[in-house]
C-alpha cells in the first residue's frame, strides 16, 4: 500500500466506557500504531507511571508548552488540564506509524479543525447506568468526583454524533473486533488512498 504519511485516529469516550481496555488489546495486535502520550495537570492514580500513562506536569509547565505551540490540542476536564504533545505525534505521522490520541471530545474538535483528515472514533458504553457501576467498581474516585464525571460523561456522548465511527462496548471481544475494522477501513478510505488509483491507471 502507497500510503506513506500514517493516519491520526481520535478515540474519544467517557472514562469507565472500557477504552482502556479495548485500546491496551488492540496495540497487542498492531506493531505500526503508535500512542501519543499526553500531558496533565491531574496528580497521578495508583499504579500510573510518569511518561507511560501521562505526563505528569504542573499548570506552570503545561502554559509554556501551549504558549510555545507545543501542543496540539488541549482541554480542562473536571477541573485538570490535558494536553497532546504536537511533536511527537507529527514526527510519528512522518514515520508512516498509524497514531492514536485517546483525548476527550472539546480536544478531539481541535484536531478535527487542524487535520481535517484524521478519523474521530467515538465508544459508547451500554448505559449510562453501567458507566456508574464501572467507575464505582473501579474504586480510586469518591462519590462526589463520580458524579462530575457522570455528568461529563453525558454532555461528551451529546458529541458523539460528529464522530465519523460509533463503537458500543457491550461485549469486549465485539468492540475489539469493531476497533480493529475502523482501524482498516480508515486506512482505505478513497481521500487517503487516491495515489492507488493513479498508480494503477499510470501503470497500463
Ligand atoms: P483520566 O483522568 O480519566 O485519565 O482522563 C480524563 C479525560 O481526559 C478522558 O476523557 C481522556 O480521554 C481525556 N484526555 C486524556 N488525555 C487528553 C489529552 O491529551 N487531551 C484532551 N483533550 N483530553 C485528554
Amino acid at each position: 500500500m502507497t500510503n506513506e504519511r500514517g493516519t491520526l485516529f481520535v478515540v474519544s469516550a467517557p472514562s469507565g466506557s472500557g477504552k482502556g481496555t479495548i485500546l491496551s488489546e488492540v496495540f497487542k495486535n498492531s506493531k505500526n500504531v503508535f500512542y501519543s502520550v499526553s500531558a496533565t495537570t491531574r496528580k497521578p492514580r495508583p499504579g500510573e507511571v510518569d511518561k507511560v500513562d501521562y505526563f505528569f506536569i504542573d499548570k506552570d509547565k503545561f502554559s509554556n508548552l501551549v504558549e510555545s505551540n507545543g501542543m496540539l490540542e488541549y482541554a480542562t476536564y473536571c477541573e485538570n488540564l490535558y494536553g497532546t504533545p504536537r511533536h511527537e505525534v507529527e514526527k510519528k505521522l512522518n514515520e508512516g506509524f498509524d497514531v492514536i490520541l485517546e483525548i476527550e471530545t472539546n480536544g478531539a474538535m481541535q484536531v478535527r479543525e487542524k487535520m481535517p483528515d484524521a478519523t474521530l472514533i467515538f465508544i459508547l458504553p451500554p448505559s449510562i447506568k453501567e458507566l456508574r457501576r464501572r467507575l464505582k467498581k473501579r474504586g480510586t474516585e469518591n462519590d462526589d468526583v463520580i458524579n462530575k464525571r457522570v455528568a461529563e460523561a453525558e454532555a461528551e456522548i451529546r458529541q458523539a454524533y460528529s464522530y465519523d465511527y460509533i463503537l458500543m462496548n457491550n461485549e469486549l471481544s465485539d468492540a475489539i473486533n469493531d476497533f480493529t475494522a475502523v482501524l482498516r477501513a480508515a486506512k482505505l478510505e478513497n481521500k487517503k488512498t487516491k495515489i492507488l488509483i493513479d498508480e494503477v491507471l499510470n501503470d497500463a
